[in-house]
């Protein structure tokens, strides 16, 4: 493809594939408008010998949105693949991290998600919001995060008794965005109107192929007689239906938030 008039043809090159941050951002902090200084508002930068291409400062407005609109709790904010830590000798930890990594490389090659399942603390939620980074940054790809029970608690809100039907204001985004990450499966009581509830968003996106990332507290076989499974919480058509979507990545390990209490008196 190329723009111009015959005598001055550019090629459309690729996007950058490094954004340089700190010019656009520190130009987005000061008062005065600033141009930018490689495509001086035009949105296409030139690349010498080459042609042209999606001004840097784009791309990162870009990132800078779907960042925004990932909905990413501020306690993860900082939540990356590259400050995640497998703890040594723990091949599960491993294993996590590096399908956390192919999923983001990969993207949109494979069509399944990942289905994190641990005890508390072992760092589900944080890969999760890793890969979502890793997707926008590196791909620009739409993610939105949710806690299942307060997604569940907003539908629940928008509940119409009249047309007996939920906000689709609140439910379009889940069915449509590309990655769903839907912290705490399992994690609510599982009445009748859960479960259809929970049925109906991940039938959605299961039909749609759309990519979706679980974590749960919840295993698949139980410990002692007393633990409830994940399929006790979510009941065995959603389980099956997951075992499809999904790959079942277990997480073994100490509790990470252990490490904070320290403090020596
Ligand atoms: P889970 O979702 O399994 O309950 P989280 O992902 O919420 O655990 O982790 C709890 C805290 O510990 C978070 O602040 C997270 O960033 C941190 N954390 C957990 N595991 C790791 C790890 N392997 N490397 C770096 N930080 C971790």
């Amino acid at each position: 493809m190329s723009i111009g008039s015959n005598s001055q043809r550019l090629a459309v090159v690729p996007d950058a594939e490094e954004c340089n941050v700190q010019q656009p951002l520190a130009a987005s902090l000061t008062a005065e408008p600033v141009v930018c200084s490689y495509c001086f508002g035009s949105g296409m930068e030139v690349v010498l010998g080459k042609g042209a291409r999606r001004c840097r400062c784009r791309s990162l407005d870009l990132q800078t949105r779907l960042l925004e609109a990932a909905r990413i709790p501020r306690r993860y904010s900082e939540c990356s693949l590259s400050n995640y830590q497998p703890a040594k000798d723990n091949g599960s930890q491993l294993r996590a991290f590096n399908y956390a990594y192919r999923l983001v490389c990969d993207y949109p090659g494979n069509d399944r998600g990942l289905l994190f399942m641990g005890s508390m603390g072992v760092g589900k939620t944080h890969l999760s919001v890793a890969i979502m980074r890793g997707l926008i940054e590196k791909k620009s790809v739409s993610c939105l995060f949710y806690e299942f029970g307060s997604l569940l608690k907003e539908i629940q809100n928008s509940y119409n008794p009249v047309s007996q039907t939920s906000e689709l204001k609140v439910l379009a985004p889940i069915f449509e965005v590309d990655v769903l990450v839907l912290d705490e499966l399992g994690a609510s009581k599982p009445t009748e109107w859960v479960r259809d509830t929970m049925m109906q968003i991940i039938g959605t996106r299961y039909n749609e192929k759309r990519r979706t990332i679980f974590t749960t507290n919840y295993l698949d076989d139980r410990r002692c007689p007393n633990d409830e499974t994940l399929e006790d919480r979510i009941g065995g058509r959603l389980r099956s239906r997951l075992y499809e979507m999904c790959r079942t990545v277990l997480i073994e390990g100490e509790d990470w938030r252990r490490r904070f209490d320290t403090e020596i008196l």
